[in-house]
């Protein structure tokens, strides 16, 4: 078992199709106790629904990136529950509706300061609350996709807020590597998730992403949620600062 008396937080999971639920799932089949952070009342109703497929039950805490009080809560939570983090997944991101339908460049001040809030400075949100956890070292993982260094049709200011989620875990490694805390991304391939709902022509993209990635088929979470758990474990001790792709090779494609 991968992750045997583990301690993992997971943040991001909204319902049974969130990436995050199926990495929580992943820490949790190779023996990791779970701390699951949910955004809000309805969340944490349809997180209520389906925790009972856990071998082990989570700790639930609400966390709202946006809001110091109720970041710090929850690892206050933390703390007093586990004393300790082995691990740490960062499975969140927001843009306004209306942001990714129009042109980027006329992406408001108000969208573009909140797309980079949630999806982006969240990551140091998160690794601030957990490093004094991480006391033996860890691993922190945070879900990214091309856009951030591709004009992806629809992707917009999401992309921006992608390219500074990468550049961050970049920062962030090496910042805290000196303490055994590993930090990496995982861009994953497009998924049908509630996030992957709010960009107009999401399924044209899936079905191109099957039709043109070497493997000639989608990305599937559990292939995703397994390189999660690779880089939370020791496995990946000699990794960080990396993102790595899981998206059957279509970033390596041209024409
Ligand atoms: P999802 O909607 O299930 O997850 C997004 C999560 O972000 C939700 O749990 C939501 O509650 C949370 N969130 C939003 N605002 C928040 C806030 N203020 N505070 C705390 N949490 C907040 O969708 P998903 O597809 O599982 O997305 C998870 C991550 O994976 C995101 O970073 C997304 O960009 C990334 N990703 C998704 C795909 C895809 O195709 N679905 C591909 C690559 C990367």
């Amino acid at each position: 078992m991968l992750m045997k008396d583990k301690l993992s937080l997971v943040a991001g999971v909204a319902n049974h199709r969130s990436i995050a639920w199926a990495i929580a799932r992943a820490l949790d089949r190779e023996g990791a106790r779970l701390a699951i952070s949910y955004l809000g009342e309805r969340q944490k109703e349809g997180i209520d629904k389906i925790v009972d497929q856990l071998q082990k039950p989570p700790l639930l805490v609400p966390c709202d990136v946006t809001q110091d009080e109720s970041v710090e809560a929850s690892f206050a939570s933390v703390q007093k529950e586990f004393g300790h983090l082995d691990s740490l997944v960062h499975s969140i991101a927001f843009a306004n509706p209306e942001d990714l339908d129009r042109r980027y460049t006329d992406t408001s001040r108000q969208g573009y300061h909140l797309a980079l809030d949630v999806s982006a400075y969240s990551l140091n949100v998160l690794a601030r609350g957990a490093e004094p956890l991480m006391s033996t070292g860890g691993g922190i993982v945070a879900m990214t996709y091309l856009g951030s260094e591709r004009a992806i049709a629809r992707y917009n200011v999401m992309g921006v807020a992608k390219a500074a989620l990468e550049s961050g875990i970049r920062y962030l490694a090496s910042e805290l590597g000196e303490k055994g805390i590993r930090v990496n991304g995982l861009s994953a391939g497009p998924l049908k998730t509630l996030a992957a709902r709010g960009i107009k022509d999401f399924n044209t993209m899936h079905k191109q992403h099957a039709e043109r990635a070497p493997l000639r088929r989608n990305t599937t979470v559990e292939e995703v949620a397994d390189t999660a758990l690779f880089l939370c474990s020791n496995l990946s001790r000699g990794i960080t600062g990396e993102v790595i792709y899981v998206d059957g090779g279509y970033r390596i494609t041209g024409m």
